[in-house]
């Protein structure tokens, strides 16, 4: 087995659908909508972004929030067992989110350890809900990201290691461009095409794990 290493995106990518979103449709004000078109228009930040969405919701209301995205959220299908592929085959695997402690955590229990995942925290000892970045962009970077993709391949990969990154979004392009090889869906996925990144297209994980045998089988 080569010396390989996973950087595998959390929101739309495990899970079938974006989980800041759906929070913020169910528990928001009006006002998160112009929030959300002025991150994907590039007017604001990520960052910027997401922390302001998130203060337009009470601390209070973080169970309701967590018990409404387990009761919702789907995990996509053979995620438990790409987890044990890459345990078996001794691959290190880091997830790597924009998304937030709380619920991301929450979701993952009993599929991958705690030490395995990066993402954002929320403070609920204010009155409204506080997002902090534990992993925000290094030297390199200067796009805000909030989760720096980017800065956490440098950090968490040797330049030995063959990269694979998983993702489904324009936030994980990025990570994808340092990657030596991604596995996308969606928007990603056109953008693996338009750029001719070296890619392969996933609907579940047992197609990631075929991918990642095929890939193996090449080289051998
Ligand atoms: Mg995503
Ligand atoms: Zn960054």
């Amino acid at each position: 087995m080569s010396d390989r290493v996973i950087i595998c995106d959390f929101d739309g990518t495990i899970t079938e659908t974006d989980n800041i979103i759906a929070i913020m449709k169910r528990f928001a004000p009006p006002e998160w909508d112009a929030l959300k078109n002025d991150v994907l228009s590039q007017r604001i930040s990520i960052q910027e972004g997401v922390g302001k969405m998130f203060q337009l919701l009470p601390s209070s209301s973080k169970d309701e929030i967590v018990n409404y995205i387990l009761n919702h959220a789907q995990i996509r299908s053979g995620f438990k067992e790409f987890v044990q592929y890459t345990k078996k085959n001794n691959i290190p695997l880091f997830i790597v989110s924009g998304g937030i402690d709380f619920f991301v955590y929450p979701l993952l229990q009993g599929l991958i350890e705690e030490e395995q995942i990066y993402c954002n925290r929320a403070n609920f000892s204010n009155e409204n809900i506080q997002i902090e970045w534990p992993f925000s962009c290094d030297d390199s970077c200067s796009n805000d990201c909030g989760c720096c993709k980017p800065s956490l391949i440098r950090k968490l990969t040797k330049c030995t290691q063959e990269k694979i990154v998983i993702g489904d979004s324009i936030t994980d392009l990025q990570a994808a461009k340092l990657a030596d090889y991604v596995i996308a869906r969606d928007l990603l996925l056109e953008k693996c095409q338009d750029l001719h990144l070296p890619h392969q297209p996933f609907t579940t994980f047992y197609d990631v794990i075929n991918i990642l045998e095929k890939l193996e089988e090449v080289k051998a």
